[in-house]
Order: structure tokens, then C-alpha cells, then sequence
């Protein structure tokens, strides 16, 4: 009895055994939007007692919201853009329903519009997907009927990171950019750098003080 007990009741048994299936109902919800909307226009016509104009700070504030920040992220580069054409994706995001797509099986209904499962062609498949205007050409056949289904920037002190992806309507090839400023640090690196910095500042001014 015991073998057969100890394994019906174990706990970790059991969630070895069930794991997979329920993990293929609970995939994650990653948005098809880019989270690279402009930051919103802030009413400055629409103040009540009409605030002077000429209030300097108030101004550049006023001259820095109205810019269009859209695509800021690709101003100003220092460097080349790194690319790729990829018949698969390159980013994550969307690889197991692509391989499903283009094998003919169903893939998840938009939660927004429904539930469920669906055979879907790719123009359907990617009818909330949105093209994005600075980097409309797809690298593989110079078309311009391509969508963004991946976008990321990060903006560290001012220097910056992105990824982008697209999906040609006509070639139905994956165009890949990114780029890193060259000088680009994540937080985590900045504040090691000048951890270190301190170190060797410390041992540099201890040995002055030893000498
Ligand atoms: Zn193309």
C-alpha cells in the first residue's frame, strides 16, 4: 500500500503532474501595445485665470511638453542601429503562436474581443498590431507594410536602449533593431562603477596617508 499511497499523496507529485497542463492556460498576457506612448499634452490653454506666459520656467516646461517624444528614443544616435531578418521572431514575445500560425493550428483569441481558440491567418492574427513610423521599412524586401508586434526602450541619465520588431505584411519577415547608447549603464551598473570608483579612491588615499 505505502508506494502507492505515499505517490497519490505527495504533494510534489502531484505538481509535477499537473504543472504543464494548467501552465499552458496560464501564459502570461503580454500587451501588443508598445508602451511608448508620448506623455500626455497637459491643458495649458485651459487654465481658468489665465497664466501669464511669460513666467520663464513655466515656459520651457510648456516648450519641453509639447515635444513630440513619440519617437525621442531613436534621436540623436551615436552609433549604428544592430539589425536582423528572421523568418521567426526574434523576440519572445509572440514565437509560440507564430510556429502555430504558420503551422495552421489555433492560436488564443484576444482577450480584449473574446475567449477561446482560433485558427486566424496572419492579417488577422496581427489586425491590432500598428506600424511603426520611424522604422517602417522591412529589412528584407523594403517594403513599408510592416507592423510592430515587440518595443522596448529603457532611458538611463539620459542615454538610451531599445528593441524593436516588426512583421512585413507582403514578405512576412521579421525585421529586427536594436541599440544601445555607448555609454549606456542600467542603474545596477552605474552604481557598481562608482562603488569601485570609491574603493580605489579609499585604497589610493590610504596608501598616500600610510606613505
Ligand atoms: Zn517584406
Amino acid at each position: 500500500m505505502s508506494l502507492q499511497r505515499a505517490r497519490a499523496d505527495s504533494p510534489t507529485w502531484r505538481r509535477s503532474r499537473y504543472v504543464p497542463s494548467s501552465r499552458a492556460f496560464a501564459r502570461p498576457r503580454v500587451s501588443l501595445a508598445p508602451s511608448r506612448a508620448a506623455p500626455a499634452t497637459p491643458a495649458i490653454d485651459a487654465h481658468p485665470l489665465g497664466v501669464s506666459a511669460s513666467q520663464d520656467p513655466a515656459s520651457a516646461k510648456a516648450d519641453e511638453e509639447k515635444k513630440d517624444w513619440t519617437h525621442a528614443y531613436a534621436d540623436d544616435l551615436q552609433t549604428d542601429i544592430y539589425t536582423e531578418v528572421n523568418a521567426d521572431p526574434k523576440a519572445t514575445v509572440h514565437s509560440t503562436e507564430w510556429r502555430k500560425i504558420m503551422r495552421g493550428d489555433p492560436v488564443e483569441i484576444n482577450p480584449s474581443v473574446g475567449s477561446g481558440l482560433k485558427i486566424m491567418t496572419v492579417d488577422e492574427w496581427t489586425s491590432r498590431w500598428k506600424r511603426n513610423d520611424r522604422f517602417p521599412e522591412c529589412l528584407a524586401c523594403g517594403g513599408t507594410a510592416t507592423k510592430e508586434h515587440h518595443f522596448m526602450q529603457t532611458w538611463c541619465r539620459g542615454k538610451k536602449q531599445f528593441e524593436s520588431e516588426t512583421l512585413c505584411m507582403d514578405c512576412h519577415m521579421f525585421s529586427w533593431r536594436s541599440y544601445s547608447d555607448p555609454d549606456f549603464m542600467l542603474p545596477e551598473e552605474y552604481d557598481k562603477v562608482r562603488w569601485e570608483k570609491m574603493v580605489r579612491d579609499k585604497a589610493a588615499a590610504d596608501g598616500v596617508a600610510r606613505a
